[in-house]
């Protein structure tokens, strides 16, 4: 399906089966020479097919578009390798470009998930049912790099490059700021709230997020164009409400901890979540894995206001109120 949104600019909505997200929007400027496609779907038939359909219908070649990914999740970027010919520019940012490095491997992901709980027996079946282990691109994309800044011209369009850590740490932007739009990948969204997750101990995701909101909020923007769902006019006021969500988050967090000294998947298990499950132990296992990664982004947080310690000396990690 796809639908237009301004002059030479058209959203095709991938589907994507089975995740909460329901659909992605791919973007697609069509130019007189060459086109701009931002952010792809699954590398899964389905998407691809939809794609197909969907750039058919715009008379769009895809051997003639230029690819720019938000970031590196599978749901936008999966299928770049099998629509871009090999002359087509694939933009990305270097910090997110990393991930599809040949010795990038899990094994650091899943030594620091053990490091928070998170049981041994559960993490090989989180593993296998990642959606990035599962759908990502085929073969490693050839990268264009681009980072904050840079300026990409397509159609009419000059689209400015604006990096957005949080969502992940090479998440990208484009702003254009004669139309005073924002395609805003998984920074933004309307209809849910993005998904933060910290899995290293160097990154304070949640910290990078927050400035990152404060960031963009600062340009005048008319229309949102997210990755998923709606688009919108009002991103302040959005950016509002996902500033206040994180803040009763944080203190979600602390409520859980109390007077104990805890451990990131067992105070993701206390913590409340939008699911229709029963108990913790009937989430499935993805669901378990993307709330304790939030957990931590919360913890990491948390920890750098001095709100909280952690306890490294022992084989699980455990955090406690400070003071
Ligand atoms: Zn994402």
């Amino acid at each position: 399906m796809i639908k237009p949104i301004d002059e030479n600019l058209h959203a095709v909505s991938v589907p994507l089966p089975n995740s909460p997200l329901k659909d992605l929007n791919a973007y697609v400027i069509k130019g007189e020479d060459r086109h701009l496609i931002i952010d792809t779907g699954f590398n899964r038939t389905v998407c691809y097919e939809a794609m197909l359909e969907g750039l058919a219908e715009l008379g769009v070649d895809p051997a003639r578009a230029d690819f720019f990914l938000t970031h590196m999740h599978a749901d936008h970027t999966g299928l770049v390798t099998r629509l871009a010919a090999p002359d087509s520019k694939i933009y990305f940012s270097r910090i997110d470009s990393q991930v599809f490095d040949e010795d990038n491997s899990w094994q650091p992901l899943i030594d620091y998930a053990r490091l928070n709980g998170f049981p041994a027996d559960e993490l090989q079946r989180a593993l296998h049912s990642h959606p990035g282990f599962k759908y990502s691109p085929e073969k490693r994309p050839v990268f264009s790099i681009v980072g904050d800044g840079d300026i990409l011209e397509y159609g009419g369009y000059r689209l400015q490059c604006i990096a957005t850590p949080g969502h992940t740490q090479g998440h990208m932007c484009l702003y254009e700021p004669d139309r005073r739009l924002l395609f805003s990948g998984d920074h933004i969204l309307y209809d849910i709230t993005p998904h933060i997750e910290s899995w290293a101990y160097s990154v304070n995701a949640l910290a990078d997020y927050l400035s990152s909101l404060d960031r963009v909020r600062k340009l005048p923007v008319d229309l949102v164009l997210p990755g998923h769902r709606n688009f919108f006019p009002d991103m302040k006021a959005r950016i509002d409400d996902l500033k206040r969500h994180h803040r009763e988050r944080a203190d979600e967090v602390l409520d859980v901890i109390g007077k104990r000294m805890m451990n990131a998947y067992d105070i993701a298990a206390g913590m409340t979540w939008d699911i229709d499950c029963a108990s913790w132990q009937d989430f499935p296992i993805a669901q378990k894995w993307f709330a304790t990664g939030e957990a931590i982004a919360h913890l990491q947080y948390l920890e750098g206001e001095g709100r909280i310690v952690r306890k490294t000396d022992q084989a699980v990690i455990t955090f406690q109120i400070a003071g």
